[in-house]
């Protein structure tokens, strides 16, 4: 189902933007453009040139999709595909990451099902009511859980490609959205972001700090304030589980770098860097093997999915120096965004 927009709400139509910037909100939350090479001719100084080579360096060819982060730092970013074709994609179908951790997300935009031993925490919420009861309530019974068993629905930040089925899916389950403090007041003050195909922001509900733990059942998700994305992007730890193993997992909260021409766009790019450097010495510590993004376009979640079989590896399964590769891809595509800006 559609939603319009709240009368006198202020918000940002996809069809009020320019192309450039409608460019940028389909890069930013979608991502899924595609391996698509950085060009160097793009390159507006050597401190691009040389940001941009140290991504190409870190990513190899296995982390190859994260590098679309980079065309945030081309002079002019193409135009993306329409919200409307980004979200007709066919979704992947569900299925279990980790034993603990099912995908329910559509193509475009991921979701996951983080079951533990007294219900489930659900990872973002999707586009809209119509997505949370066919991908995400549909994926779940396909996946042998009960949508009934949503306890807890945390939104990574505040944009509708991740908060748009949360509302629908806490009148039906009654379980409480958690998001952090800024990106609340955000989405009660103005929508940095809006279209008529995501579902209305949910209203003020549980407020998660840096540094909280969500507990239920057996299971722990802590959270990571990286801003940037958003005012309050938050990324994720928790334990994915393998059989007798488990494997610390961070969900990398906020991709793209889709502020654009914002006036504060170079403190928001600042936090990004500083919010990534910190998740950097954070996965050290905490041994981090598995990074998740809520998009599949950067982490490939759809491919690893059908890939995945049992008994071999575990494409998800990344070992912690790759995590340190990625987190170091994308601390390089926002520097020479940084750089690209600043010149
Ligand atoms: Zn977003």
């Amino acid at each position: 189902m559609l939603f319009g927009p709240r009368p006198g709400r202020q918000v940002r139509r996809a069809e009020a933007v320019s192309p450039t910037r409608r460019g940028l909100l389909a890069l930013g939350c979608a991502c899924c453009l595609g391996l698509a090479p950085i060009s160097q001719a793009a390159a507006q100084s050597p401190e691009v040139a040389r940001h941009l080579a140290a991504a190409r360096d870190a990513a190899g060819e296995d982390l190859r999709a994260w590098l679309a982060l980079g065309k945030a730092a081309m002079p002019s970013p193409e135009a993306g595909p329409s919200i409307e074709a980004l979200m007709a994609q066919p979704p992947p179908p569900p299925a279990w990451a980790f034993d603990n951790l099912g995908f329910v997300g559509a193509k475009w935009v991921s979701a996951w099902a983080l079951k533990t031993s007294d219900g489930v925490i659900l990872l973002d919420a999707l586009n809209n009511e119509d997505e949370a009861e066919r991908l995400i309530e549909g994926g779940m019974r396909r996946l042998g859980l009960d949508p009934g068993a949503i306890r807890q629905i945390v939104v990574t930040h505040g944009h509708g490609d991740h908060y748009g089925g949360a509302a629908w899916l806490k009148q039906r389950h009654g379980a409480p959205i958690l998001l952090s403090e800024a990106d609340w007041r955000m989405m009660e003050t103005g929508l940095e972001f809006d279209v008529p195909q995501w579902g209305r922001p949910p209203a003020r509900d549980v407020v998660v700090a840096d540094g909280a733990t969500i507990r239920q059942g057996d299971t722990t998700v802590r959270v990571l304030s990286t801003p940037g994305h958003s005012p309050g992007t938050i990324s994720l730890l928790f334990d994915a589980k393998a059989g007798p193993r488990t494997h610390r997992a961070l969900l990398w909260g906020g991709t793209s770098f889709n502020f654009g021409r914002r006036p504060e766009r170079m403190q928001r790019i600042a936090s990004y860097i500083a919010g990534t450097r910190r998740a950097k010495q954070v996965a050290a510590r905490e041994k981090v093997e598995v990074l998740l993004s809520n998009h599949s376009g950067f982490d490939e979640a759809d491919q690893k999915l059908q890939r995945r079989v049992q008994g071999r590896p575990n494409p998800f399964v990344m070992g912690q120096e790759t995590v340190q590769r990625a987190l170091t891809v994308i601390e390089e595509c926002a520097l020479a965004t940084q750089a690209a800006w600043s010149a």
